[in-house]
């Protein structure tokens, strides 16, 4: 579905990201983990486009496309296949719960009003936010804010969700409700790439996890190997701090 090669990206004459190879399949649920500063954010960027890889190639679903060159037509063509959750919720302050999930849909995919928003509160159904379509995001918990991101990103249907720290910025009790949104969309077979520091959720609804350290990936296993025989002592130490 997804595979990322030789990724590189520099910040200021510092590379933060030395080659890094990633792939996901589709339907899996690939965690990635690691210490803080290790590049994952960046490397969840530099695949969306959202960031400028220095090099590297993106396949999705068949079509390659070289990071580094790509003119803004195919970033705008990646980013319209894929969805991004971000750790902020980026949600658009002064539009309601329904207008942030349709105003995608209808500006960017021009999908009439009409069925654009019959999608969206189908979406909102299904994190459990179709009650408050008309609330503004400063109504709402963060919790409930990242649920409408995650029906945001859903709702254009796409190959795979790109989770970027989703709930960091959550107080633990809200934390709960994203995780379960985000296990119920793993269930129902959503292609998931995502960084995070919850342990629980890597290792319980993950079925795999790269480890990154310094901007390079140095293991890869699935999620119960991963846990349960850790590959070396970086992810033993890893481990042993955050569990
Ligand atoms: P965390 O878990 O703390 O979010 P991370 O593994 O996601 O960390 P990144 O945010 O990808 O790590 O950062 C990797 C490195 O790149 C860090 O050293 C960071 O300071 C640097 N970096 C990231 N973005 C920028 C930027 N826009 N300008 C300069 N340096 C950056």
């Amino acid at each position: 579905m997804l595979a990322l090669t030789g990724v590189r990206k520099s910040f200021g004459g510092t590379e933060v990201l030395h080659g890094v190879d990633l792939s996901v399949r589709k339907g899996e649920v690939v965690a990635v983990l690691g210490p803080s500063g290790s590049g994952k954010t960046t490397l969840l960027r530099c695949a969306n486009l959202l960031e400028r890889a220095d090099a590297g190639t993106l396949e999705l679903a068949g079509e390659r496309l070289d990071l580094a060159s790509a003119t803004p037509r195919q970033a705008a063509g990646v980013r319209r296949r894929t969805g991004f959750v971000f750790q902020g919720y980026n949600l658009f302050r002064n539009r309601t719960v329904l207008g942030n999930v349709t105003e995608g849909l209808v500006v960017a995919r021009k999908v009439p009003r009409a069925e654009a928003e019959e999608r969206a509160r189908a979406c909102l159904a299904r994190v459990g936010m179709d009650d408050r379509c008309d609330a503004y995001p400063e109504e709402l918990s963060g919790g409930q804010q990242q649920r409408v991101a995650i029906a945001r990103a859903m709702a254009t249907d796409p190959e795979i969700i790109f989770f970027d720290e989703p709930t960091s910025a959550l107080d633990p009790e809200l934390t709960g409700e994203v995780l379960g949104v985000m296990r119920q969309l793993a269930e129902d077979g959503m292609t998931m790439l995502v960084v995070t520091h919850e342990m629980g959720f890597a290792r319980n609804v993950a079925d795999r996890v790269v480890f990154m350290e310094d901007g390079a990936v140095v293991a890869e296993a699935s999620a119960r190997t991963f846990f349960d025989q850790p590959a070396n002592d970086r992810v033993r130490a890893f481990l042993h701090h955050t569990m």
